[in-house]
């Protein structure tokens, strides 16, 4: 590894490439694309395939920073190529990495990078260990009966909601770039024999790994238990060096610490999704990162009107499992089935099951947390618990947009004096039917919101600005909406990409009021309730 890290990259070739997960572990044997099991090994070696016309769309400046990229390498034709998967940078190693998963709650068997492509790890002047990966980069040895790539309108929704996660402060991988091919893509959108040809694209998609609890799942399902452990060591080693700092801990006494650290950091993610009304959509363990990132962008949405019910996933239609609100439940099921996975490395699961327990204390007190930063409330209260439960049932009473809500809760006022109407008043924005805001539904959310404001008075935060600026914190304003995703789409396949561009920019800071972007705050108009792409997405992608 080199000692002095380039603060600037000026030069694809010049990107400094240390890559530690095809060095350190072991690879499969056959170098070809023929697909197969893979046994034994962590990761194939494959090359992306070229592409026709490499043109890039967008790149995040934040993410290029982080790299040490500079500008102009971005805007070069040889970024374009380099991230489409057309030409293999100097010091890459490119591999698909080797991993299986339970899908839907079965057991799916070997998985792996079936599109996903990895360059390597470069080293960064601010970020340690980035790993580029290229999602859409062509066939694996995973890629079983599909074709490797992705259209524009996934990779547009990855791309775009990677980066608006992250600003929102939602630990995720991150997006660098978004890449057209020039190549069409046939995809069957509904899974309804309607096959079309689309427009192809590619995301280098960046984290330190992209290990996934599936990564571990499959050679201890094999009973590959040498493997097993290098995967692990590897990982503790790589990603979470401070725990086997003394390098004399035996590796079955550092595996339940290192997953109730691998818990934590999951909890403190889901509680992210709940504040930000974002759901997943295929919470499977193959998508579920060892990092606790928001990993593999595919059919997941934003929640706007308020219903733990809801999944985008036509996929998941019929079960509806990863509804919103069964995410923490789902993750807690994931995580059992990884600390199963552990378990071939230690004699004791007393402190594995310990650590999953953790898991649920510590979502419980990150949701309280949550919810009283962002009520302005201050700290949790005993009773709190059936105030917020409360809340739930009046944002169910008439459909309730949940982003306009919470924002706009900072308005409400809180004194004794304040009248039901000018509390309402301040909230009208958040309702998508307001004539339903009479009788029994107007009186439960009037209940609620003196009763909010008695709780802001007695142990909240008391003053007006200070409170607005806590709340404001935490409530964003701008979220990625799924119909203004789908509007973006819709212009760049038909040309027009300025939009993708204006959202980024817009998501860069969802927390600031931007005048004169009112627009992209706006609840979901009436054409998007029941449009493909903005409350309906599949798999396909
Ligand atoms: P996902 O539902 O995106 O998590 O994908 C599940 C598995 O299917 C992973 O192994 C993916 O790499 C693979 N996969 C999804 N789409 C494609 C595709 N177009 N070509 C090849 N493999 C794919
Ligand atoms: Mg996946």
């Amino acid at each position: 590894m080199s000692t002095t890290l380039p603060t600037e990259v000026r030069a694809l070739d010049g990107l400094p490439f240390d890559n530690r997960f095809t060095r350190d572990l072991p690879a499969d044997t056959e170098v070809s694309l023929r697909r197969r099991q893979v046994h034994g090994a962590a990761f194939s070696r494959q090359e992306p395939t070229p592409t026709a016309a490499p043109r890039t769309i967008a790149w995040s400046p934040e993410v290029a920073e982080l790299l040490g990229l500079d500008p102009e390498v971005c805007a070069s034709d040889d970024f374009a190529a380099v991230f489409a998967g057309s030409r293999v940078p100097a010091g890459a190693d490119p591999f698909a990495a080797c991993y299986g998963g339970h899908q839907f709650g079965n057991w799916a068997g070997q998985l792996g990078d079936g599109r996903a492509i990895a360059l390597g790890e470069i080293t960064t002047p601010r970020a340690g260990h980035q790993t580029l990966q290229l999602k859409g980069a062509g066939p694996t040895p995973y890629s079983r009966t599909a074709d490797g790539r992705a259209v524009l309108r996934s990779s547009v929704r990855e791309f775009l909601c990677s980066e608006a996660m992250h600003h929102l402060g939602v630990p995720t991988t991150r997006a660098l770039s978004l890449v057209a091919t020039g190549d069409l893509v046939v995809r069957d959108v509904l899974y309804d024999g309607n096959p079309k040809p689309e427009p192809g694209a590619v995301v280098c998609r960046v984290a330190p790994s992209f290990t996934r609890f599936g990564t571990f799942q499959l050679p201890a399902s094999r009973d590959d238990v040498e493997l097993l452990r290098e995967l692990v060591a590897f990982t503790i080693r790589t990603d979470f060096p401070h725990l086997g700092d003394d390098g004399a801990t035996p590796l079955a006494d550092l595996v339940p610490t290192w997953f109730a650290e691998v818990g934590r950091r999951t909890a403190e993610t889901v509680v992210h999704w709940m504040r930000v009304g974002f759901v997943h959509g295929v919470l499977n363990t193959d998508n579920l990162s060892i990092l606790g990132l928001t990993i593999d962008y595919g059919p997941y949405g934003w929640l706007e009107s308020f219903d733990p019910g809801w999944t985008p996933n036509t996929t998941d239609a019929g079960q509806r499992r990863y509804r919103y609100g069964t995410q923490p439940q789902v993750v807690h099921w994931n995580l059992l089935q990884l600390a199963n996975a552990l378990a071939h490395l230690v004699t004791d699961v007393e402190p594995l099951q310990r650590a999953l327990d953790a898991y649920g204390e510590a979502y419980q007190v990150g949701f309280e947390a949550m919810m009283a930063e962002r009520l302005g409330w201050g700290a949790w209260q005993d009773g709190d618990r059936e105030l917020v439960d409360q809340l739930f049932e009046a944002m169910q009473a008439t459909e309730t947009d949940q982003v306009l809500f919470f924002r706009d809760l900072a308005s409400v006022p809180v004194a004794a004096d304040a009248t039901d109407d000018d509390r309402l008043a301040a909230l009208a924005d958040a309702f998508y039917a307001p004539a339903e805001l009479v009788g029994d539904v107007r009186a439960t959310v009037a209940t609620w919101l003196r009763a909010w404001a008695e709780r802001v008075r007695t142990g909240g935060v008391t003053d007006d600005a200070e409170r607005r600026r806590t709340m404001d914190a935490v409530n964003p304003r701008y979220v990625l909406r799924n119909y203004l995703a789908q509007e973006a789409i819709d212009a760049a396949e038909a040309g027009d990409e300025s939009l993708v561009l204006e959202l980024l920019d817009v998501l860069r800071t969802p927390y600031a009021e931007q005048p004169g972007r009112e627009r992209f705050a706006a609840k979901r108009p009436e054409w998007a309730r029941h449009r493909v792409g903005c409350s309906m997405l599949s798999c396909s992608s």
